[in-house]
């Protein structure tokens, strides 16, 4: 979209009006100078100026060339679509979907779709910014983006949901593909949502890239070229990134207790390989309530309660408790796995852990994690903690390419060396800079990107 003079000096103006002025910290600084050098409107509450702002101190830290923070301070392509549905009682919706892809200068964008009725552009825009860093910190072949249709899935029959997802695909058209841009499952879509994607796509390619063109879409299921593993995939590479730190922290994984935000893919999966690994899991909260069992909430069977009734309110195997009580309850490890920004200021008052671990995307606002360092807390960071989905996303896009289908153990072998590669980068960069693990991890990540635009330079 073209900007106006008039959009642009209204949007001066904004920034001129507001108390800005009211964050020093170096990443509030290093976003505020490079949204002013761009005329961008700015707002220090936002999702997006904090992600960026972290990324941009980062690579302050690092000293890399300017144009590189330019760069990566806006996204590429911001694709907005409107799909027309029919619902099932024939009334029709106009229902908003957003494809945002950050940066491909390490191969094709690579992001999952969320439904959520309250998604915002700004949101998808951190998420793709993120993906963009994590896959730069594995050294996936990938850059970043991710998607969003503006729904409640739950409040959606299944019927609504195909015809929603094939039309969104459709909308999309070339803007995705194998080859440049290929979605994954995030909140609220899965395996099934996946296949419809792939299976939209399929009938519009032509007919000597039919056989590829399924590796549109990963988290696909397993009958319809998805990978083994790649349900549990960002519970398991969780795990494997615990297995590599914790030792350093004077800690391991058998005998250690734990609470959940959310119990969906990520949460439950985190829930039931810790267990296996012989934690104890303590609390858990999700969007029905929270519960708390001392002695320990066998795993598996609140998986199987919450793939029933939907949420954790009502499990038999614990006692109900409050939001306040399920921040305060004392635990080792405390495991956002739901939404972005719920670990507010408020709640890292309240949070009684060792470590907390971020297997959501951006779960921890900024103030709250500086509470955190300061209390002595770790903060393992999501694009660290939860960079075993993409990878796995990866391997299943190579066996499609390649039509070869790998066992659960040569997926979880592989994986294991991504992540503890990925962790063993992180510790370093952090000794390195002498900077806590968000930051490192941010650095590891764009010192690998300032170094492929060094070497393909930045075109024309
Ligand atoms: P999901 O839809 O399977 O589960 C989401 C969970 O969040 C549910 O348990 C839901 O009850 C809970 N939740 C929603 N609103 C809540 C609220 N207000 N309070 C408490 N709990 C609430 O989603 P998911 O795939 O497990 O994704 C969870 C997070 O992990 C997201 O941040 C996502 O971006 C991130 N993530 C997912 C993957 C993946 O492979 N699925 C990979 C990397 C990162």
């Amino acid at each position: 979209m073209r900007i106006t003079q008039a959009t642009l000096a209204f949007r001066i103006f904004l920034n001129n009006l507001r108390p800005m002025e009211t964050c020093d910290t170096p990443a509030c600084q290093s976003a505020r100078e490079i949204f002013r050098e761009l005329e961008e409107y700015y707002d220090e509450h936002n999702l997006y100026f904090q992600t960026i702002g972290s990324v941009l101190h980062a690579a302050d830290l690092l000293d890399v060339d300017h144009k590189i923070k330019l760069i990566l301070s806006q996204p590429k392509n911001e694709i907005m679509v409107h799909c027309p549905v029919e619902m099932d009682d024939g009334s029709w919706r106009l229902i908003k979907g957003y494809r945002v892809q950050h940066n491909n200068v390490l191969g094709p964008y690579k992001g999952g779709i969320r439904y959520h009725h309250e998604v915002k552009l700004d949101e998808v825009k951190s998420l793709a910014l993120l993906m963009t860093m994590k896959c730069a910190l594995a050294r996936l072949p990938y850059g970043g983006a991710k998607g969003a249709l503006k729904i409640d899935p739950r409040a959606l029959s299944r019927d609504e949901l195909e015809r929603v997802t094939r039309r969104m695909t459709a909308a999309l058209g070339s803007n995705i593909g194998p080859d440049y841009d290929i979605p994954a499952p995030d909140m609220g879509t899965n395996a099934q949502t996946m296949a419809w994607m792939a299976d939209t796509y399929i009938n519009f390619a032509e007919s000597s890239k039919k056989v590829t063109a399924r590796g549109v879409v990963t988290g696909k299921p397993l009958e319809f070229g998805g990978s083994a593993g790649r349900e549990k995939a960002t519970g398991q590479g969780l795990v494997y990134v615990l297995d590599a730190l914790l030792p350093g922290m004077g800690m391991a994984l058998p005998d250690l207790s734990f609470s959940l935000i959310g119990y969906g893919n990520v949460g439950s999966w985190t829930g039931r390989l810790l267990q296996l690994r012989g934690s104890r899991m303590k609390a858990v909260m999700d969007h029905t309530g929270a519960i708390l069992n001392e002695a320990g909430i066998d795993a598996e069977a609140l998986a199987n309660y919450v793939a029933e009734t939907g949420g954790v309110a009502g499990y038999p195997g614990a006692e109900p408790i409050n939001e306040a009580t399920f921040y305060s309850t004392p635990v080792d490890l405390f495991i956002p796995a739901a939404l972005e920004q719920m670990v507010d200021l408020q709640h890292a008052e309240q949070i009684q852990c060792k470590v907390l671990v971020e297997a959501a995307n951006a779960p921890t606002t900024p103030r709250a994690e500086r509470h955190l360092l300061e209390k002595g807390v770790e903060v393992l960071p999501a694009i660290l903690c939860n960079t075993g989905g993409v990878t796995v996303s990866y391997f299943e896009w190579k066996q499609n390419r390649q039509s070869e289908t790998w066992d659960a153990a040569l997926v979880d072998e592989r994986l294991q060396k991504i992540m503890h590669q990925a962790a063993q980068r992180v510790l370093e960069m952090s000794e390195r800079l002498d900077c806590n693990m968000r930051l490192a991890s941010y650095a590891a990540a764009i010192e690998h990107i300032a170094k492929v635009y060094e070497v393909r330079g930045v075109f024309p």
